[in-house]
């Protein structure tokens, strides 16, 4: 399984790279074949591995001028990624990704609204994204907010979403306070099972492509104090 998409593998230490190396040497954003070719499968095998590479500190040597400078014209991202905004999950960085690998959508609590459907549709149907990946996190302030039914301007109607994950958490979990992060982490991931669920249910254009298969779904968990990603399926 190679790495990354296009003319990429290249793992050569930073040290060990002298500045006149052949640009064959750098990472490359995706290219409109490699896109095309990749499966959903695939896809999440691509992200599974650029976590591994973060986690156990093997990144790929990026040169990220050369990869603006080969996306500049369009991209062909493989990947729609929606996430938190929390500044400790800066998603390209722990999942090892490059300019142009993925479209990256975050927002507090990683939770789905018309925008960022209409986006993922912008992704998948338009752009030829092959997989959708909802990654939440541990000890999510945004999920902490909706267990204390924090009120706060244009916030609240934003935890409002989170709710219903709160349901979904069985009543034998107790107590459910923010206070308890074994139950904080636990709506997280319901969380994003029910933002998965929303994904099919809300957009006919999505839920299409996935039954025939053209792309894939995936959720995530994202552990703050190891940097690893837990994919799961819906
Ligand atoms: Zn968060």
């Amino acid at each position: 399984m190679v790495a990354t998409l296009g003319e990429t593998g290249c793992q050569h230490p930073r040290n060990g790279a002298s500045p006149s190396a052949p640009a064959a040497a750098s990472t490359r954003p995706p290219t409109r074949e490699a896109q095309a070719a990749i499966t959903p499968e695939q896809a999440l095998e691509q992200l599974r591995a650029g976590n591994e590479r973060f986690v156990s500190g093997r990144m790929l040597h990026r040169d990220l001028t050369a990869e603006v400078r080969a996306s500049s014209a369009a991209q062909y991202p493989y990947a729609v990624v929606l996430s938190c905004l929390d500044s400790r999950q800066p998603i390209e960085l722990v999942l090892d990704q490059g300019i142009g690998d993925i479209f990256s959508a975050r927002v507090a609590g990683n939770v789905l609204d018309d925008n960022i459907l209409g986006s993922m549709e912008f992704a998948c149907k338009a752009s030829g994204a092959k997989l959708i990946a909802v990654i939440g996190h541990s000890n999510c302030g945004a999920i902490k907010g909706a267990v204390d039914d924090v009120q706060l301007g244009h916030l609240t109607q934003l935890l409002a979403r989170i709710k219903p994950a709160i349901e979904r958490v069985p009543e034998s979990v107790q107590p459910r306070t923010s206070r308890n992060l074994a139950f904080v982490d636990q709506v997280a991931e319901a969380n994003v099972r029910l933002v998965m669920h929303q994904i099919r249910e809300r957009s006919p254009i999505l839920r299409e492509m996935l039954e025939q298969g053209q792309i894939g779904l995936a959720g995530g968990m994202y552990d703050l104090s190891t940097g690893t990603v837990r994919f799961f399926g819906d």
